[in-house]
């Protein structure tokens, strides 16, 4: 259908028409951005390109399921199987409970551990063992790869090649010099430059900061346990007694005042303020596993707006990872009504174990709130048209802002109090906790700036400067150029063995190619959009209500900085976002 001429014709006749004028934005919107992709699919092509271009898409589409397959594979084949409880040695109850679950799943006496995030890094967070986390590590970040205890077994390294070369083809086949620029059509950014200059400017003012939190780690290393030279396996470890030492707590202290219902409730009631809007349970929706439940939003006039399921917990077989999607989208049926939009929320915590409730740490809860943040903007809608309704239409970089910006409410005093009680006797979370938690807000920012930079600069650059005319010869470029971000990025060394690119999924299997920049972008947006409701109130039902008409309900139909500036009164500015992470203080310190 993109590369169908008699339709692009009959589309541009509409732009042509005096018509067009009369036409709403949403279906102004759709006309423009339906031109726009018909080029990029190629319309413009004679008959063999244009069949070579078919041949491309269906081809990455059936490379990038089998990177993801891969990593699935390899993440679900390796474990790692304890007998002696004296191993264990740091790691909380119910991490263990996980463990001993996990081996009787197999059928297996003692403890087993998975590559499943929430095993792994927990794991390698609390093990005193050294050994086991050098294991854990190896296991993990050599996943799909030549490398490590399954070497060769699921490997992308030939896969990733050919998703790049296919990709740079079809880049070129419309005319661009690359994928980077490619990517680049669809996006609020214009030009790699652009993006670069914006992601080094980061960088410059984030790694000093980063290399100073590496080196108290390294500091804490050398004093506790007279290590001399911190792996990368340690880091995480020592960060963690770090922390505790510095602040005295730990994620897992989060866990008894955060059970999931509260959490949920929680969570309904600051949108209500916010937004007006009604959550409530429908159970007579059918779902897929017991863990499923199903929601429906009314708005302040008792209308009905959209439904989501949410699927919380990690379980064998799962796609990993905290993520939204589309179950259905809002559309105008046939002159009788709307079709209300479906969200997934899907999110991978530690299941209930022993007849505990869902008990998430603060990390878990930013999660939350992250991925109902899309949910949001999928179903708080307007726009009746679906290809411009909700997430759809809204370009990559400006997609997380909504999500972004919800996580906010998770540092607030005052929808803590409506989000947190002890699980066995209701109290909120104690405000001692809370101002550790606050203390700690900004513990190692800076590392992990960096390490979003470095994903970030590596994702754009590989998509910026691949060439097909080197691919095959000696290491693959992929390599070559993540060591090469390495060199201005890394502030914690990475073994050689390190495979980090094979599940690099975002990139490889998703829709964040040449795009993986779109989160910090995104984060300029949400942080300095939460500083107008820091001026106002937080609660503030005005700005809120500017937040959910000029952002929420406007789906991709509004270009992302004329919404903005709409709601903020002028451009957005990097000074939110540092200081939002504690950098700019920092720095000036
Ligand atoms: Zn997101």
């Amino acid at each position: 259908l993109s590369q169908n001429e008699k339709l692009f014709q009959a589309i541009q006749s509409l732009i042509r028409s005096p018509d067009f004028e009369m036409l709403s934005p949403a279906q102004k919107k759709i006309i423009e951005n339906d031109l726009r992709d018909f080029r990029l699919a190629g319309v413009h092509l004679p008959a063999d390109q244009k069949e070579r271009m078919a041949t491309l898409q269906k081809e990455l589409t059936q490379l990038m399921t089998k990177y993801s397959e891969n990593v699935m594979d390899a993440t679900q084949s390796w474990t790692l199987h304890i007998t002696d409880p004296y191993q264990l040695e740091g790691l909380p109850p119910q991490a263990l409970q996980l463990a001993i679950d996990n081996a009787k799943r197999r059928g297996l006496e003692g403890y087993v551990f998975t590559l499943d995030y929430p095993s792994y890094s927990t794991a390698v967070r609390f093990l005193r063992d050294r050994e086991l986390r050098k294991q854990l590590y190896e296991a993990y970040s050599t996943r799909a790869s030549d490398q490590g205890p399954m070497a060769g077994k699921w490997d992308n390294t030939a896969i990733m090649e050919k998703i790049l070369k296919v990709r740079h083809e079809i880049a070129q086949l419309v005319g661009f010099k690359n994928y980077a620029e490619y990517s680049l059509a669809t996006k609020m950014a214009k030009t790699p430059d652009e993006v670069l200059h914006f992601l080094h400017d980061l960088l410059i003012r984030s790694k000093a900061i980063a290399e100073k939190e590496y080196e108290e780690v390294r500091q804490l290393a050398k004093s506790l346990d007279n290590l001399s030279a911190l792996e990368i396996w340690d880091v995480s470890y020592y960060s963690e007694k770090l922390q505790e030492l510095k602040f005295k707590f730990s994620q897992e202290d989060f866990r008894p005042y955060f059970p999931i219902q509260k959490v949920l409730d929680g969570m309904f009631t600051l949108v209500n303020k916010l937004y007006g809007i009604h959550i409530r349970e429908e159970k007579n929706i059918e779902v897929w596993h017991p863990h499923v439940r199903f929601f429906s939003i009314h708005d302040d006039k008792n209308e009905l707006r959209g439904g989501f399921y949410i699927d919380l917990y990690a379980r064998p077989h799962k796609r990993d990872g905290a993520w939204m999607d589309e179950c259905r989208v809002r559309r105008l049926l046939d002159g009788k009504g709307i079709q209300h939009p479906i969200a997934y929320l899907t999110c991978n915590f530690m299941p209930p174990v022993d007849g505990l409730p869902g008990l998430l740490t603060h990390d878990d809860v930013l999660t939350l709130f992250h991925e109902f943040g899309h949910c949001l903007h999928h179903m708080l809608t307007k726009v009746d048209y679906p290809s411009v309704a909700g997430i759809n239409g809204v370009p990559w970089d400006a997609v997380e802002f909504p999500s972004q910006f919800m996580e906010n409410y998770c540092w607030e005093k005052e929808s803590l109090s409506l989000i947190s009680g002890h699980y066995e006797t209701g109290e909120p979370l104690p405000d001692e906790l809370y101002q550790k938690m606050i203390a700690a807000k900004h513990f190692q920012t800076g590392l992990q700036m960096v390490r979003q930079l470095e994903f970030a600069i590596f994702d754009f650059r590989l998509h910026l400067e691949y060439d097909p005319a080197k691919s095959g010869e000696g290491e693959p470029q992929t390599q070559l150029i993540l060591n090469d971000v390495r060199k201005n990025t890394s502030v914690i060394p990475v073994p050689a063995f390190n495979r980090f690119q094979h599940s690099f999924s975002h990139v490889f299997a998703g829709s964040y190619a040449a795009g993986y920049y779109s989160y910090k972008w995104a984060e300029v947006l949400s942080s300095d959009a939460y500083a107008k409701f820091e001026e106002q109130g937080i609660f503030d039902r005005k700005t809120g209500r500017a937040f959910m008409e000029n952002i929420l309900e406007m789906g991709g139909v509004r270009d992302p900085m004329s919404a903005f500036i709409a709601f903020r009164g002028r451009e957005p500015t990097i000074d939110a976002l540092l200081k939002q992470n504690g950098i700019t203080k920092r720095t000036a310190a």
